[in-house]
């Protein structure tokens, strides 16, 4: 039964939902969304998302219901029915709507400020490059990409374009995780010593995109593992210095052809704080637990939807719980509005250093060895 828990139901099952800094990581201010929409005169974002699947449907769309300074603008689907569906719904203009051989013509599209790239990891290039082309604003769900060398050029095309790129890591907003990212920096409970990061889920269908490499470039560590090789970044404000990873066995030979059911892996950080991290598409976990010379931090759950409970070893947290992804464009939006730029802890740069560590695991579990990554 567990076997046959889709990604969303195994979410809804836990009560929460699932997303993550680095050295560059100014820690964001908090924008709580409220039930009811507050008044707001200013100029409003239009959004196109691309790719209408679990995740645009199921949190951007219903996030950007709740949004005061941006809109479900315009989509971009393959499916005319999801089209006719999605105008009815949200009052989408005919004239919004692309299918992906026209979408270049979203660059005549004046209502579209940006548009959000939400398909199966492999096609996030192409649309991330397409969409910057036509001259707009890009915002990519994680991971960015497969490769290190296709989200370089994901960065390139952006910056020849002249147009911001931003990767949907709506943890970086989430006030659990920021206070958490607070008290670490602060040091709060004194130097850090040891993390423990693990997130994983049991997979459903067999022959979905996340168990074909191609399109989903590995396995849990490309889906959920980055949630906690973020973590691992956005606590310390620091790179990992180093790796080593192992594969875990294969239960289920038929579902894990083509990637891993399974990995662990450990950082050496800077300031000697070791990190282990354990991701897997078998296995329902979630946490993040850091213990420092005086005292822990834990949350969990601590990446999925909400709400992130959380609790430090002086007590619960008692934090404002959001709507992730509503919370997440409010302050992207905000940003924007104000200063022209996305948040830049949410970077292509910042994908981009995900993507090598990622590959860094993969070698290390692949060849047994630790991987230097600096
Ligand atoms: P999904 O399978 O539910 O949706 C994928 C969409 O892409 C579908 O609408 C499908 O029709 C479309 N598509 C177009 N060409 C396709 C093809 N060749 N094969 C398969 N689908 C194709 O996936 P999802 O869960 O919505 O994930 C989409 C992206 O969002 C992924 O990159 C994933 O990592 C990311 N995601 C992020 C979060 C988060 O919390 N930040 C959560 C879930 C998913």
């Amino acid at each position: 039964m567990a076997e046959n828990l889709s990604r969303r139901s195994f979410i809804q099952n836990l009560g929460v939902g699932i997303g993550t800094t680095a050295a560059a990581f100014a820690i964001p201010s908090i924008v709580s969304i409220p039930e009811s929409k507050p008044k707001y005169e200013g100029r409003k974002l239009g959004i196109a998302l691309v790719g209408l699947g679990s995740y645009a449907k199921n949190q951007l769309a219903v996030g950007l219901e709740k949004t005061t300074n941006c809109y479900l603008a315009g989509i971009v689907t393959g499916t005319p029915a999801k089209a006719e569906e999605w105008m009815k719904k949200y009052n989408i203009p005919k004239k919004n709507v692309y299918n992906y051989q026209n979408f270049d013509q979203i660059a005549d599209n004046k209502d579209i400020d940006i548009v959000y790239v939400v398909l199966p990891n492999s096609m996030h290039p192409e649309f991330v490059i397409r969409a910057a082309k036509a001259g707009k604003h890009v915002m990519c769900e994680k991971p960015m990409a497969n490769t290190v060398e296709e989200c370089q050029e994901m960065i390139k095309a952006c910056k020849d374009a002249g147009v911001q790129l931003g990767v949907g890591y709506r943890m970086h907003f989430e006030p659990f995780t920021k206070e958490v990212i607070r008290m670490s920096r602060e040091k709060v409970f004194g130097d850090l010593r040891f993390i423990q990061s693990n997130f994983g889920f049991r997979i459903g269908d067999p022959t979905q995109w996340r168990l074909k490499k191609a399109m989903a470039g590995g396995g849990p560590l490309m889906d959920v593992g980055i949630y906690c090789v973020q973590a691992a970044r956005y606590v310390t404000g620091k790179e990992p210095l180093a790796v080593t990873a192992q594969f875990g066995p294969i239960t289920d030979p038929e579902r894990f052809k083509d990637v891993e059911e399974s990995v662990s892996w450990q950082f050496d950080f800077p300031d000697a704080v070791t990190v282990n991290g354990f991701t897997s598409y078998k296995t329902n976990i979630e946490q993040l637990f850091i213990t420092a010379d005086k005292g822990f931090m834990h949350l969990s759950p601590a990446y999925s939807y909400g709400p992130i409970k959380g609790r430090t070893s002086q007590g619960d947290l008692h934090l404002p719980v959001v709507h992730h992804q509503a919370n997440m464009l409010e302050a992207i939006c905000k940003e924007f509005l104000e200063t022209k730029q996305f948040p830049p802890h949410i970077s292509g740069e910042e994908g981009l250093k995900d993507a090598r560590i990622l590959s860094a695991i993969y070698e290390a579990a692949g060849n047994g060895k630790k991987i230097k990554l600096v």
